[in-house]
């Protein structure tokens, strides 16, 4: 059977490593349809919109799309494609594993961990206030006669805020997804005893969920603590579930553990579609030099192998990728010990050592 799926090249080193994993993927064997569209600043110009609804649609015909990185210009009053594309679909879910691989220069070399964070909540879903703007002024006012307490008014405001809803489908997709890759235990990551409420009600909601799964260990960790414990014993902790904020920073920490962002994937997930792709960015600096490392795309396409069910290339596919880093020789500048060790290869040379470790594994 042949998959149908949207494929997003993405800007500045984005076409390099999705051509890269494109070949990888259809070296496993399985076939697709790819579905080719752009977005982001390179279409603005035709469409109007960083997001065309050619993109949209297509993905709703496809229910599955791999995507590059899309550069947001900061301060150019761009809303970013990345963060259209999630609020579109309600990808509620980014899943971002991090794993240890043998060769990968890291401190640790057990770790395997996935970090399940909520994409549409918290301090994260926009709902700001400028300094000095009416609308402002109206919340400080309306802030004071409610809880006695009035703030300067040379402050701005972000709104916290999580919902019963959003921390029920979080966590259980969570459980779901431990569950069904043979995860042992689910930490929920909080700070409820200083954000009673919000954080207070995302740990009763999650404690409430854990209840539907005897099946998995449950336990919560308050996040500045989890910082600590994942630097000092990262190997205690199996799949961890988090609100937006603490999500995005123990991401990053975690792809920090196990050799940084060349080798870390993603996928943003909800209940009808998913898009798969590394959590870097399209580092435009080293766009079109065949530079950069593409393994943490390649990695977001053995997950989304796995989430087409196609379990066993998914499985070959990893072992290819492990097989390569391992070896240490044909890696990017990235995975050496030095950055400007000369014996570094490029993006497409990596796709052509995956593939023939994929040949021998068939
Ligand atoms: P970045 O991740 O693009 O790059 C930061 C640095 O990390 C690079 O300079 C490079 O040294 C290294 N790096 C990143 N990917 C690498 C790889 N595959 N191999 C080797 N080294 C790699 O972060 P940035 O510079 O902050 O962001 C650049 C642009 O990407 C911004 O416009 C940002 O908005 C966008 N971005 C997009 C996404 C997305 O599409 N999902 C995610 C993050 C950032």
């Amino acid at each position: 059977m042949s998959h149908a799926v949207t494929l997003i090249p993405g800007d500045g080193t984005g076409p390099e490593i999705t051509e890269a994993t494109r070949r990888v993927l259809e070296a496993t064997g399985v076939t697709f349809n790819w579905e080719v569209y752009q977005a982001g600043l390179e279409v603005l110009e035709k469409h109007g919109t960083v997001l065309p609804d050619e993109v949209i649609e297509s993905i709703k015909r496809t229910k599955v799309g791999l995507k590059g990185p899309i550069t947001t210009p900061i301060g150019k009053g761009f809303r970013s494609a990345n963060v259209l594309l999630r609020k579109k679909l309600d990808l509620y879910a980014n899943l971002r594993p991090a794993k240890t691989y043998q060769g990968l220069r890291s401190r640790y070399d057990n770790i395997d961990l996935t970090i399940v964070r909520e994409n549409t909540e918290d301090l994260y879903a926009g709902i700001e206030f400028q300094r000095g703007t009416p609308e402002y002024e109206e919340i400080i006012e309306t802030i004071a006669q409610t809880t006695g307490t009035r703030l300067n008014n040379d402050s701005a405001m972000s709104i916290k805020f999580i919902s019963v809803m959003a921390t029920r489908r979080i966590v259980k997709f969570a459980f779901e997804y431990a569950r069904a890759n043979g995860h042992r235990k689910v930490t929920a990551v909080h700070k409820a005893n200083i954000m009673r409420f919000s954080d207070g009600l995302f740990l009763s909601t999650a404690q409430e969920v854990a209840k539907e799964y005897p099946d998995i260990q449950f336990e919560d960790r308050i996040v500045d603590n989890m910082c600590m414990q994942l630097v000092q014993k990262p190997e205690t902790y199996d799949v961890l579930v988090l609100p937006n904020l603490y999500g995005d920073i123990i991401s990053d920490l975690s792809a920090g553990l196990i050799g940084g962002l060349g080798v870390a994937p993603g996928a943003n997930i909800g209940s009808q579609y998913a898009i798969f792709e590394p959590v870097h960015g399209s580092a435009p600096k080293y766009a079109g030099l065949n530079k950069v490392n593409p393994m943490a795309m390649m990695f977001s396409g053995v997950l989304m192998l796995r989430h087409l069910c196609e379990r066993e290339a998914a499985n070959r596919l990893e072992k290819a990728i492990a097989q390569v880093i391992a070896e240490g020789k044909n890696v990017t500048y990235d995975l050496k010990p030095r950055p400007d060790d000369p014996t570094a290869v490029g993006t497409s040379q990596v796709a052509d050592a995956v593939i023939e470790k994929l040949q021998k594994l068939s």
